[in-house]
């Protein structure tokens, strides 16, 4: 419940990603929101703690440690701000602990979800597990679904559940046609939004319901924390926050003192992600090594259209798909990369590589592929430096194909 979105909606991404957050009454005159570190708040009187626990709403009020200090309250005010329209943002001590959330602050026995067969294999095992179990079924869905759909909702569809573009092979799903059904069917609906983030695409202004970052992602940026946040259109906000409150969700302090510190420079850092990205992926197009590159602001990748009509920019992590090869002629090339670290995760300041199989996490469409493929995030690193890494790979990736 940011007191300043309506101000703030004026000003440019990058002036909110710097003011956002940083009330006087938190800051006391600091730059940046100290970290509060708090479970017990003392009160001066039975009266002060009386009236303080009556206020069935403790939010922005210092109660106890799970429901926050300053320093939480200012990042999720500050991604609230972040996101035109939106009421409130909830903080999660990781990207699936706010999925999970934001599932279950929607969804009840007996409710189907419709899923985007590209979501986060974290979030299709939820669906497959944690919510089977509770009585909650899951239908997946082609990501380049539109208008089609509405074909898919049955009397107990619920909510609906978009990642654009999708995790692994980043297909650009039609957000405003699916929103259009599903405020005509009266569904919910959530985004994951990680890859573009609110500076490249605001999603409560393009009219999702629940917007859920991985800011252990590009909002921390550093490859340092673990932090998720869902922010929530009208109407959305208190069933998430009484859901995560029942479920003792706070994230830490000092994450969040981090995440915000990586808040102030998201602007900068993904328009140099972006810019190096573009680059590397179209030296990768121009490679007989290559079969494909799957990066939503080239035209190779399925979506594309929609990419240009409803996004703001790009972010650095995309994929390519091998022209031919073996896993291990994929793995000789990763393996022979000096640059570019093996490791999960991404949005860091460094780079990295990592081999994917998407056809092992889809259950609704089928990935077809002319080899094995490859996900890149692109750090800050020179763009030369990392295409020359590149350049070394693919030689022994020929070297290990026999070419
Ligand atoms: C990493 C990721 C998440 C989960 O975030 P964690 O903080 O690692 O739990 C969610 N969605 C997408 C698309 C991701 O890549």
């Amino acid at each position: 419940m940011s007191d300043d979105t309506g101000d703030s909606a004026r000003l440019g991404n990058n002036t909110r990603a710097v003011t956002a957050g940083r009330r006087e009454e938190w800051t006391r005159g600091i730059v940046s929101v100290p970290v509060w570190r708090a479970s017990t708040i003392l009160y001066e009187s039975v009266a002060d703690l009386r009236a303080t626990g009556a206020r069935g709403d403790t939010h922005h009020t210092l109660f106890y440690g799970r429901r926050g200090t300053p320093t939480q309250w200012s990042l999720a005010d500050a991604l609230t701000a972040l996101e035109p329209g939106a009421e409130g943002t909830f903080l999660y001590p990781s990207g699936v602990a706010a999925i999970a959330a934001a599932l279950l602050s929607v969804l009840s026995p007996g409710d189907e979800v419709l899923m985007v067969d590209t979501a986060y294999d974290p979030t299709r095992s939820m669906a497959m597990g944690l919510l089977k179990r509770l009585g909650i079924s899951t239908r997946f869905y082609d990501p380049m679904i539109g208008v089609g759909i509405g074909a898919l909702i049955g009397d107990r569809t619920r909510a609906i559940l978009l990642e654009s573009p999708g995790s692994l092979t980043f297909e650009v799903q039609d957000v405003p046609a699916i929103v259009g059904v599903a405020k005509a069917r009266g569904l919910v609906t959530l985004l994951d939004n990680s890859w573009a983030t609110p500076l490249y695409f605001p999603a409560i202004a393009h009219g999702i319901d629940l917007s859920v970052l991985a800011c252990t992602k590009y909002i921390g940026g550093h490859s340092d924390v673990m932090l998720g946040s869902v922010t929530a259109a009208p109407g959305h906000f208190a069933r998430l926050r009484d859901t995560s409150f029942q479920l003792g969700q706070v994230a830490s302090a000092d994450d969040c003192w981090l995440g915000a510190r990586g808040l102030r420079t998201l602007g900068v850092r993904l328009a140099q992600h972006q810019a190096s990205a573009l680059t590397i992926a179209q030296w990768l197009r121009t490679r007989p090594e290559v079969a494909q590159v799957l990066h939503p602001a080239l035209p190779d990748c399925p979506g594309h259209a929609h990419f240009l009509r409803d996004f703001a920019g790009a972010s650095g992590l995309f994929a390519f798909a091998l022209n031919g090869g073996s896993d291990t002629a994929r793995a000789a090339m990763i393996d022979a990369l000096d640059l570019f670290g093996i490791g999960y995760s991404w949005g860091g300041f460094e780079s990295l590589a990592l081999p994917v199989d998407p056809a092992r996490h889809r259950s609704a469409t089928r990935p077809d592929f002319a080899g094995p493929l490859i996900r890149l995030s692109i750090g800050l690193e020179d763009a030369d430096d990392l295409i020359a890494d590149l350049d070394r790979g693919l030689a022994q990736f020929r070297a290990a194909m026999g070419r």
